[in-house]
Parts: structure tokens; C-alpha cells; sequence
């Protein structure tokens, strides 16, 4: 599977302005299948341990006050070349910078809440997979 997969979470800020359905209509369009998929809410310790490779950044709190804030979507996707084609699909990091028609541009309001996560390596996607699915979860 390795090379195969990327790992991906919807927002608080989309859950909450309704974009689940269309973004998840951007990935499926895009080519990508459903490895594992839930619907649910990250602890404050959680999200900092997800995040912690940003502990030392000046938005760390922010970031991780935000993505414990609300539900999220939290999926595990596979296709070719998924990591580097999903970095594409939902753009910069700053939805002011993404590109039009990228879920960013679309869906996202802020640099910091920013609509979607998508990894950024093939190594970071197992580890993030790994980190909130059982293998029993993965299909
Ligand atoms: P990504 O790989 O495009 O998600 O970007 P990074 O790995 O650089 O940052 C991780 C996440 O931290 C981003 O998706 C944002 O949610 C958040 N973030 C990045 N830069 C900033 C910032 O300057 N301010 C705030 N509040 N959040 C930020």
C-alpha cells in the first residue's frame, strides 16, 4: 500500500459550514477510494500530539485549540501518486494562495482554519493512518 495512500481530515471550520459532502465529492471525482473513514472529535491532547511536529510554530496553541473544537472527518484514501496528487487537489496552505477550484480556494477561510489536512509525505501518511485507524478499520 505504501506510496498508495494518503491520510486526510476535514476541518472543524468545513464540518461546520457544511462542506462534508462536497468535499468528499472533490476526493471521490478525483479518483481516490475510501481505505477508512470516521466521523468524529480529536481531544485537545489528541490534536497536539497529531500536531506536534509544530509544537516550537507561534500558531501551535491556535492550531490545536482549533482541531479540537468541532467534529471532523477523519479518512484514509489510496490512488497513484495519492500524497503529491492530494496536495494538489486541496492547494496552498493559505486559501488567499491556493489555486481556483482547489479545496482550499473553495471551502477554506484562513490560513489556520484551512478547510482540510492532506500529508505530506508517503512515510507521514502511514504514520497518520496508523495513528487514527486500527488495521481492522483499513479496507
Ligand atoms: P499544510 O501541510 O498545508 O497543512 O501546512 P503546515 O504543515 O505548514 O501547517 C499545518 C497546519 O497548521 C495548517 O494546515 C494550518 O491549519 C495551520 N497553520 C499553518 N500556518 C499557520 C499560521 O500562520 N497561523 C495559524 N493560525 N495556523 C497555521
Amino acid at each position: 500500500m505504501a506510496g498508495n495512500i494518503t491520510f486526510t481530515m476535514i476541518k472543524p471550520d468545513a464540518v461546520k459550514n457544511g462542506h462534508i459532502g462536497a468535499i468528499l465529492n472533490h476526493i471521490t471525482s478525483a479518483g481516490y477510494n475510501i481505505v477508512a473513514m470516521k466521523y468524529t472529535k480529536l481531544s485537545k491532547e489528541k490534536a497536539g500530539e497529531f500536531y506536534a511536529v509544530h509544537k516550537e510554530r507561534p500558531f501551535y496553541g491556535e492550531l490545536v485549540d482549533f482541531m479540537s473544537s468541532g467534529p471532523i472527518v477523519a479518512a484514509v484514501l489510496s490512488k497513484d501518486n495519492a500524497v503529491e496528487d492530494f496536495r494538489t487537489l486541496i492547494g496552498s496552505t493559505n486559501p488567499a494562495e491556493a489555486a481556483e477550484g482547489t479545496v482550499r480556494k473553495l471551502y477554506a477561510t484562513s490560513i489556520g482554519e484551512n478547510a482540510v489536512h492532506g500529508s505530506d509525505s508517503d512515510e507521514n501518511a502511514q504514520i497518520e493512518a496508523n495513528f487514527h485507524f486500527a488495521a481492522t478499520e483499513m479496507f
